[in-house]
């Protein structure tokens, strides 16, 4: 863009007013100028800071889109969770979506009942009819309880539900359920079993940690099996939410109140380490399963925590109410 400095207002010095055909930036300096009535005079003698043929006032911005509406729906659950969001309009990737979303609060295989009720807000476009795909807030009613999510659009444009405080839906793990000073036997699809003495897979890790010291869950889960079994000794095994189920063995002995079908938080102590079942030194052996396949614990693909921190979660948190406010309405 050529920018030629033509003069400078006597008292503004340093100032200087460029002309140019084109631009905004021009444009908007120079009519800055003109507006300004308290400008001291300038000399008639010198050419005027600006032509009055110039335009005088900036272009209008263009119209802003129309605002969105708002639009809530429900639908009631008749059989599955996917048919009541496919009545809805929503697409398979969405309903995958937002089946993770929903897996750490309801078992949607199993906690369904008919009659339960999924509503949703969209934002529609003005003048048209077509409605966005993913929902800005979801909310699953079942039974007397019920729970929410709300999207959130990250500066890239990546999209996640998270719950109303920011905390992300997907359940973090940790890496390690124990304080442990080594590995003693890594994951191996075949190894000597050192009391078999079989070539065998082994399907988790062995932290060696002494007895007593205590076990945690590394996310959390729904217990589908505490007590002994061949091999394991004392063994509690978790549902994670899916795709993840975990196995704690060899313990000494179980954390009060573990019993099958209670539910675990990420971090609680549900045993302690010790040497039950085949095993040849204190230590625990940890298993990770993913759609029930073993996987190294020690490597396997983990969801971490990516809940929303600072303005960024503030300014989710007050949306969210809002939208909270709206499904409720
Ligand atoms: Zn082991």
């Amino acid at each position: 863009m050529p920018f030629t400095p033509s003069t400078v207002l006597p008292g503004k010095a340093g100032r200087l007013l460029f002309t140019c055909a084109i631009g905004s930036v021009c444009t908007v300096v120079i009519c800055d100028a003109l507006h300004r009535t308290h400008a001291p005079p300038i000399d008639k003698d010198e050419p005027p800071a600006v032509s009055l043929r110039q335009r005088a006032t900036p272009p209008a911005p263009p119209p802003a889109p129309p605002a969105p509406t708002r639009i809530t729906e429900s639908a009631t659950v008749d059989q599955t969770f996917s048919e009541a969001a496919q009545s809805l309009g929503m697409g398979q990737s969405t309903i995958a979506t937002l089946t993770d979303a929903f897996a750490s609060k309801v078992d949607l295989r199993r906690d369904l009942r008919k009659g339960d009720t999924l509503s949703v807000i969209y934002d529609r476009p003005q003048g048209g009819t077509d409605v966005p795909d993913e929902p800005l807030a979801v909310r699953l009613t079942t039974g007397s309880s019920s729970h929410d999510v709300f999207l959130y659009r990250d500066p890239n444009g990546e999209t996640r539900y998270y719950s109303e405080d920011g905390k992300s839906t997907k359940p973090a793990f940790s890496r390690y359920p124990v304080d442990f000073t080594r590995v003693s036997s890594d994951f191996s699809l075949r190894r000597l079993d050192p009391v078999t003495h079989r070539w065998q897979s082994h399907d988790g890790v062995d932290l060696a940690a002494p007895i007593g010291t205590p076990v945690r869950a590394t996310a959390q889960g729904k217990v589908s099996f505490v007590g002994r079994q061949t091999g394991y000794g004392k063994v509690i095994m978790l549902e994670n939410p899916p795709p993840y189920s975990t196995v704690y063995a060899h313990l000494s002995r179980f954390a009060k109140g573990i019993r099958n079908g209670g539910t675990v938080q990420r971090g609680q102590v549900i045993g302690y380490v010790g040497e039950t079942g085949w095993a040849t030194g204190p230590h625990l052996h940890y298993e990770v399963h993913v759609d029930d396949v073993a996987m190294d614990p020690l490597t396997v693909d983990l969801p971490g925590d990516d809940r929303l921190r600072g303005e960024e979660r503030q300014r989710f948190a007050k949306e969210a109410q809002t939208l909270s406010v709206a499904l409720s309405g």
